[in-house]
């Protein structure tokens, strides 16, 4: 499966060509499934980017985000200190302060995803990715974070390989 991407600066940005394929079989099959499916994909590229960002800002010098059809990744240089609490954390925190946003807008999240509406999907989809990303427990980003916080502080500013962080 291909790749379609961009960079800007020191971002690299990839999209697989699944994605439009499984949008288009989506919206073949049921025409308000594709649609759907793109806006909840826009959830997981809302968090990768966060990720990546953050991880820029605090001195990495190189972020690729990849988006898949299921999936997204953003692979950022490990850092040795409390800064890789900061970007473990900027994934969810960003899908938190978007479902914040909608919530002050006058949505309000639901259970029935088959039938809510859009902007009632995208706060849903945004709360629950925040949230459950933020449990600290075992790869995800609150069990990340949690580690990383609790490293002794280190002066040394110096980065390890990359590595991946979802
Ligand atoms: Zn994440």
């Amino acid at each position: 499966m291909g790749w379609l991407g961009f960079s800007i600066g020191r971002l690299r940005v990839e999209f697989s060509v699944g994605i439009a394929l499984l949008a288009a079989v989506l919206w073949w099959l049921r025409p308000p499934l594709g649609p759907r499916y793109l806006l909840l994909l826009s959830v997981l590229c809302a968090h990768e980017l966060a990720h990546a960002l953050v991880s820029l800002r605090l001195g990495g010098t190189r972020a690729v985000v990849k988006i898949w059809p299921y999936f997204g990744r953003a692979d950022v240089e490990s850092m040795p200190d409390r800064r890789e609490a900061w970007v473990a954390l900027a994934g969810p925190s960003a899908n938190l302060v978007i479902a914040g946003g909608l919530a002050l807008a006058g949505l309000r999240p639901t259970l029935e995803l088959a039938t809510a509406e859009p902007g009632t999907l995208l706060l849903t989809a945004h709360l629950a990715m925040g949230t459950l990303n933020l449990i600290p427990f075992g790869p995800i980003d609150g069990g990340r974070a949690w580690r990383a916080w609790r490293r002794p502080s280190d002066k040394d500013s110096s980065h390890g390989s990359s590595r991946r962080v979802c």
